[in-house]
């Protein structure tokens, strides 16, 4: 029998791995070179003002490649698979050239702070450097700040403490992750990027401890439903969550105990000297993540550079809306690459969906697809544009000519994108587009808790003027419900021409108002003043009342365009009707669609009335745009009189409702009590509604 010499074998492997080892650093060295000198390429692309990719090229090279490979006795699809990474890698890396020349910086500048959720070598933290890694450092890289949720890492963004934010969107294995869709749609940063990474997780502990021994295992939520199968076949041991995994990892560090393990990917395992205990324990062999940076401003994106947009959009309530939405993508070409829905807070059963495609929000076609959209949805707010992480692969076959539109079947045509300038354009000029009938034909129409506004039917919105008391509030909406209002006022929040006068009860009084509200099923309006108060009343209120003396509140007006309640903006009392469809473009342009406006008298020389009712704004704005238009016959008055008739105009001039302010004892209101009518009254006006037939 003959014994075997080992170290005869390591004398002859030794030299061997030294040999490899030399040439994988030269290939290092070579790979590096290459990028280099693909940034000199784009620079002069640049300079040139060449296309960004040459596709005829790329295919030449890689073809010349496959045939040296060959000859060197390579395969080919081993030399494909590597010549495609090698180029996308170049093209990313010429792209982030070309952004970064745009955008005055790069995503990739030393200086730069990148936070993310958790602790270092959390799946967050990994996929951060590998945005940085894969696009090649230039003048150093990015720091980056772990936060123990993504909200705070979110806000660490908004705030500026940190220039981008890394989160997770989406998984193979798990679908979106929701926390992270909310996050999105109630923050004000933008994606400016996305990127794609293969998480491997495996079950990590110390240096031998044995998987038959494990007691318990470390394990984000992730990570669980990822490796859901293989820690089924181990019942016996115990799962324990952690916000992240590399946290699970510090607890089996610190431990010191081989009885514990923590699932997470083998780069982080490095990261805290544990080792690998088994790798393939997710569900899928190919499971990706994809995450998005997000930035506190949009960045914009090269025209050449293949790109994607995300949006999010709030439907209206009617079967077919949503197919109706979609629609407008296909009628312009537009490809669809991820469609998630969420519920909305506060509507039981109403869903916002957010929508992934490719285009650039800067492009005409897309622009005009999003000015559509504005037609069709309650609510609209782009979250980004960014530069698509996918690289189309270097074709190995030359492409032929493509066929010409006119050569092509009529049914396989894409649709067309309207090149520019959408209708409205005009109207632009003056300084609105969105409200006008020309961008929108019919009327719109707003539906909130079961009442519908604009579109034919009359509304009445009735209450006080200020909520007092619940006492007060309750009254006010028995009353207004036993006689056919349909909306409950009442202002918590009051404008007072004088700091000394009644300035309303706040929150308190917004609680009873709602409270008031739900105890006879009508839904509240109430005014809201500053912006900061915008998103909390907006949890709470029904609809939101912009007063008449913030019409041109430009921050409030921006405010109340990014919030999903509908708004009521009051004509300013020295405002022209040219001023009040600018101030509604505001809140329309910030996303907001759920817009009607409010006729309430305005200044003019006359004293006998507390301002003079201009009813013939109400058929000028009707034509002239396609929101319901309101009339408030109380402050145009300001004597509860004059209250009816002018009410009754409104009507039969062509108004979709009126609100109107009552109270069940004027004399003691803390605010507006002249105008107010007596119940009595409101229940005569009513009946005398009843009388008016609009044709
Ligand atoms: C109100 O409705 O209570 C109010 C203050 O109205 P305006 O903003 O029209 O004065
Ligand atoms: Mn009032």
């Amino acid at each position: 029998m003959t014994t075997h010499d080992n170290s005869k074998d390591a004398a002859q492997i030794g030299p061997v791995r030294s040999e490899i080892d030399r040439l994988d650093g030269e290939l290092l060295q070579i790979l590096a070179k290459r990028r280099d000198l693909a940034r000199q390429i784009v620079e002069a692309k640049e300079a040139g003002n060449l296309a960004l990719r040459d596709t005829a090229r790329e295919t030449q090279l890689l073809k010349q490649r496959i045939a040296d490979g060959r000859d060197l006795g390579l395969d080919a699809q081993y030399v494909t698979a590597i010549f495609h990474e090698v180029i996308a890698e170049n093209v990313r890396t010429q792209h982030e050239h070309v952004q970064a020349g745009l955008n005055g910086s790069s995503i990739l500048a030393g200086s730069a702070t990148i936070a993310f959720q958790g602790i270092e070598g959390s799946f967050c933290h990994l996929a951060g450097r590998s945005f940085v890694a894969g696009t090649g450092p230039e003048g150093g890289s990015p720091s980056f700040l772990g936060f123990p949720d993504y909200q705070e890492a979110v806000r660490a963004v908004e705030s500026g403490r940190c220039d981008f934010g890394i989160l997770p969107i989406e998984n193979t294995t798990s679908g979106g992750i929701n926390d992270v869709y909310d996050l999105l749609l109630n923050s004000r940063v933008s994606i400016v990027g996305e990127e794609k990474v293969p998480l491997r997780p495996c079950l990590i502990g110390l240096p031998g401890a044995s998987l038959s021994h494990l007691e318990r295992i470390y394990a984000d939520p992730l990570s669980v439903s990822e490796c859901s199968a293989f820690l089924g076949s181990i019942p016996e041991c115990r799962i324990e969550f952690c916000s992240d995994a590399a946290l699970g990892l510090k607890r089996v560090h610190e431990s010191g105990s081989r009885l514990h393990a923590a699932i997470a990917t083998e780069e982080a395992a490095d990261l805290f000297g544990l080792a690998v205990l088994k790798g393939g324990i997710a569900n899928q062999e190919e499971s990706s993540t994809r995450f998005l940076l997000i930035a506190r401003k949009p960045r914009k994106v090269d025209a050449r550079i293949p790109s994607k947009t995300s949006i999010v959009i709030h439907t209206l309530n009617k079967p077919g809306a949503l197919v109706e939405a979609l629609a407008v993508f296909k009628e312009h070409g537009i490809n669809l690459t991820k469609l998630e829905s969420r519920p909305v807070p506060g509507n039981t059963w109403e869903e916002m969906f957010y929508v992934d495609f490719h285009g650039n929000s800067e492009d005409e076609g897309v622009k005009s697809a999003l000015g559509d959209l504005t037609k069709l949805v309650r609510f609209i707010k782009v979250l980004g544009c960014y530069p698509a992480c996918d690289v189309e692969p270097t074709a190995v076959e030359a492409q032929g000519p493509q066929p010409s539109a006119a050569a092509e079947p009529e049914a396989c045509r894409a649709p067309r994108a309207e090149p520019a300038a959408p209708k409205g354009a005009a109207a632009k000029d003056k300084g609105y587009r969105l409200v006008t009938r020309e961008h929108k034909e019919s009327d719109t129409v707003i539906q909130v808790g079961g009442v519908s506004i604009g579109g034919g039917g009359f509304v009445v919105i009735a209450g006080p003027c200020s909520v007092e008391s619940r006492e007060q509030i309750m009254s006010c909406a028995r009353e207004a419900r036993n006689h056919g209002a349909r909306i409950l006022r009442g202002g918590v929040f009051k404008p007072r021409t004088s700091p000394y006068s009644f300035q309303g009860m706040g929150y308190e009084g917004l609680d009873l108002l709602v409270e008031a509200g739900q105890s006879v099923g009508m839904p509240v309006i109430t005014e809201v003043m500053t912006t900061e108060d915008v998103e909390r009343v907006a949890e709470k209120a029904d609809i939101i009342q912009i007063g008449a003396r913030n019409m041109q509140n430009f921050s409030l007006l921006k405010a109340v365009g990014q919030i999903r309640r509908p708004v009521m903006l009051k004509r300013g009392m020295s405002s022209s009707i040219e001023e009040v469809l600018q101030a509604t473009e505001y809140i329309l342009a910030g996303g907001n669609q759920q817009v009607f406006l409010c006729e309430r008298g305005i200044r003019t020389f006359e004293t006998a009335t507390r301002g003079t009712l201009d009813i013939s704004a109400v058929p000028v704005l009707k034509k002239r745009t396609h929101l319901p238009v309101f009339v408030d016959p109380s402050h145009a008055a300001g004597v509860r009189d004059l209250v009816i008739p002018l009410a009754l105009a409104a009507k039969a001039v062509g108004a979709d409702g009126i609100i109107v302010e009552f109270h069940p004892e004027p004399e003691k209101a803390l605010s507006d009590g002249p105008q107010a009518l007596r119940f009595p009254q409101f229940e005569r006006m009513m009946e005398d509604l009843k009388k008016i037939q609009v044709p």
